[in-house]
């Protein structure tokens, strides 16, 4: 397992080992990008409590939370907690990451309506950049599965077109959007031509329930291959976080049916 990326803890900011101006520092070694483009990145922006916040809020009900480190007791109670889906115990958790990810990803994202938070950079307010999704190879869609696609490995799709085809119609379009903008057209109304692989850009926080959910359901091979690499690259940053409650539900979820 990687280390652990070097965000600073509130433990860390209420005993003053670091400063307040550090909490939300993106280092380059706590961003990750999953779709190879350095464009489209998860940063971890901070993070809030450990394996044993979650235990101690499981151990609170008999007045039995305390300091001592994780024991091999908690490690199974963690277990137990995920096994039994006593999922409150693991909100006391926040990760907040700063996703730069398409259109069409984050659409997907914002279905997650339980437990995470989000603020999104504003097309109204800000003119949309020249940043554009554009796939490294393009797929077919799935035969045994009607919402999943497969690599083209018998090489059916003409790769070069589809690229080509990709790139005119980005460009006709944003090229549309800024000639409206030219001809004065309010921002709010001109991003309307834009396609859906536009990047956008947000603040997501997540619970570690709601992230464990996420995952779930976007680390799977019937979601979005797209949105299944940005899953990933959440679940790499946040599993040195909380590495217990990761491998509990790791394998837990293997013994689960897909
Ligand atoms: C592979 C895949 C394909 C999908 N395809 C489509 C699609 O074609 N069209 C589409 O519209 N969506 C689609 N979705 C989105 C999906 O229906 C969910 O909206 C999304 O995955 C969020 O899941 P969730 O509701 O469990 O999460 P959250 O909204 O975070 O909710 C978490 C949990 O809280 C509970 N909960 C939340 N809201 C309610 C409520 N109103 N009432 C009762 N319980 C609630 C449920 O137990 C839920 O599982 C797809 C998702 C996946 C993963």
């Amino acid at each position: 397992m990687r280390d652990a990326p070097r965000v600073v803890s509130v433990l860390e900011r209420a005993t003053g080992t670091v400063s307040w101006g550090e909490m939300t520092t993106i280092t380059a070694q706590n961003v990750l990008y999953p779709l190879q483009d350095d464009i489209g990145s998860v940063a971890l922006v901070q993070h809030v409590g450990d394996d044993k916040s979650v235990v101690n809020a499981a151990r609170v009900s008999f007045g039995g939370d305390n300091d001592a480190p994780l024991t091999e007791r908690d490690e199974k109670l963690i277990k137990y907690l995920l096994r039994e889906q006593h999922g409150s115990p693991f909100e006391h958790n926040l990760l907040t990451f700063k996703i730069v990810c398409p259109i069409f990803v984050d659409r997907q994202m914002v279905r997650h309506r339980v437990g995470v938070s989000k603020n999104e950079i504003s097309g109204r307010y800000v003119e949309v950049g020249e940043r554009v999704y554009v796939p490294r190879s393009f797929r077919r869609q799935a035969k045994s599965n009607r919402q999943a696609s497969v690599a083209d490995e018998a090489g059916e799709i003409d790769q070069q077109g589809a690229a080509l085809v990709w790139q005119e119609a980005w460009q006709l379009a944003y090229a549309a959007y800024q000639r409206l903008l030219d001809l004065g057209v309010t921002r709010e109304q001109a991003r309307g031509v834009l396609p859906q692989a536009m990047y956008t850009e947000s603040y997501y926080t997540f619970n570690l329930r709601s992230l464990l959910h996420f995952l779930a359901l976007r680390d799977h091979p019937g979601a979005q291959f797209e949105t299944q690499l940005y899953a990933r690259a959440l679940a790499e940053l946040a599993e040195p976080l909380f590495p217990v409650t990761f491998r509990a539900w790791r394998e837990l979820h293997s013994e689960m049916p897909h």
